[in-house]
């Protein structure tokens, strides 16, 4: 089996981005044993991307596409794949719907353009695109392979990924499960996974970050489907044993979601004190419906003096430990706590850079308090720029709150 490798855009030809597209994809490809013979990449040109595909769909028997499936109107990928296939495209009816609902919580409106990013080619199975909007597709046609990705790499990495992992290119069984994690990062979980040892050969485990969560996916390949089935259990129960209530469902839940339901059934209400985070925390609380119920009042304390001042953050703890240590944190939480009149009192604070300060960029130390008994602080090191820093901090928060939720109160 051999493969072309197609990347799309304008910024690639004239050199204003570096194509790590197609090296990633070469990587996969070369991994599972997929030799490519050919990497192309061609402008945001409807017959350019034909003839191309003309040509590749002939040399190869798998051919990759990145690139061109955003809104605007230089996305044009989708429309020449349809057109050389001669197939028509629609729209995903579920996939509009659930754009939708996004754009509504956003409170943004949604312009005719967004549609191209929920659009499928007849015919064609959809890959999802959890990183982001636009969905991905695989094609079959003539015993041949086109898939589809968005050019972000922050989005076609995992996609490829996610496709590979549940795509056998034989005629082997497949089965799939999936459990997901919270409370523990990524890195973390893979660790410990590779620690446990499964005899069984047939079946592999992959994890994937979607950001509040973890998600393992034990994924099976065997000629004899009886006996997968038996091994892919199996697996699943020492995963439960080995993370017991780190684990989350079977079902990729929204964690936000879960967290004002939980607290609703409960009648608790929560409170914030942010730093790092600028009420990103707040918001992705406040963007689920039914969130007045459960969030009592959020702060956002940038100051030392802000937070001495809103939240009795001791001028003693900001000297001696400094606004990004695990004490202020601490204080932080109960001070929003005590102030709000709230059952729970949720702090972050930490660097998110360009430039360090007091300490290094990428530490963030944040607690949940409910009492001086029965607080969890944590500290965590981030990588990446300013918004990634501030955006994971946002999504382990989240996911420490719901474990923490799950351990101390009913569902
Ligand atoms: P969007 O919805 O963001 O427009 P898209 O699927 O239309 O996604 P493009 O418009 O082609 O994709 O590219 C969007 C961004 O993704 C580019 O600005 C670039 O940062 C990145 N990108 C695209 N192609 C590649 C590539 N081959 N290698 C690395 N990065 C890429
Ligand atoms: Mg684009």
């Amino acid at each position: 089996m051999k493969a072309s490798i197609l990347t799309v855009g304008k910024e690639i030809l004239i050199g204003s981005i570096t194509n790590t597209n197609s090296k990633y994809i070469s990587e996969k490809l070369t991994d599972i044993g997929i030799e490519v013979n050919r990497q192309v990449s061609v402008d945001d040109d409807l017959e350019e991307i034909v003839k191309e595909l003309d040509y590749s769909t002939k040399a190869s028997d798998l051919i990759i596409i990145s690139g061109g499936l955003g809104p605007t109107n230089d996305d044009i990928t989708r429309d020449a794949v349809a057109k050389f296939l001669n197939r028509k495209i629609y729209i995903d009816e579920a996939e509009k719907g659930k754009m939708i609902d996004r754009f509504t919580r956003l409170g943004r409106n949604m312009t005719p353009n967004n549609l191209k990013q929920v659009m499928l080619i007849e015919g064609s199975e959809k890959i999802e695109n959890m990183w982001g909007v636009a969905l991905g597709e695989s094609i079959e046609f003539d015993g041949k392979r086109i898939i589809l990705l968005p050019g972000p790499p922050n989005e076609m990495e995992p996609m490829l990924d996610y496709y590979f992992a549940n795509k056998s290119f034989t005629n082997e069984n497949i089965m799939v499960k999936s459990i997901d994690i919270i409370g523990l990062g990524e890195s973390v979980i893979e660790d410990r996974i590779r620690k446990m040892t499964f005899e069984d050969d047939s079946v592999s485990i992959n994890t994937f970050a979607h950001g509040t969560y973890t998600e393992v996916k034990i994924i099976g390949k065997s000629s004899k489907k009886d006996e997968l089935e038996f091994s892919i259990e199996k697996v699943v129960k020492s995963l439960y044993a080995e993370f017991n209530t780190h684990v989350y469902s079977e079902n990729n839940d929204d964690v936000a979601d879960e967290i004002v339901r939980i607290l609703k059934n409960n009648n608790l209400k929560i409170s914030f004190a942010e730093s790092i985070t600028g009420g990103m925390l707040s918001s992705s609380i406040t963007d689920i419906s039914g969130a007045s119920k459960v969030m009592e009042t959020s702060f956002v304390t940038y100051s030392n003096d802000s937070k001495n001042k809103n939240l009795k953050v001791s001028k003693n703890t900001l000297d001696e430990f400094g606004a990004i240590s695990e004490n202020t944190a601490y204080e932080m939480a109960k001070g929003i706590k005590e102030k709000s009149n709230a059952n729970i009192g949720v702090s972050t604070t930490g660097e998110a850079g360009p430039n360090s300060s007091e300490t290094e960029v990428g530490n963030v130390y944040t607690c949940i308090y409910f009492t001086d008994e029965n607080y969890y602080t944590k500290h965590y090191f981030f990588s990446g720029d300013r918004n990634k820093i501030r955006r994971s901090t946002v999504n382990r928060v989240l996911s420490q709150i719901l474990f923490v939720l799950r351990k101390n109160f009913k569902e």
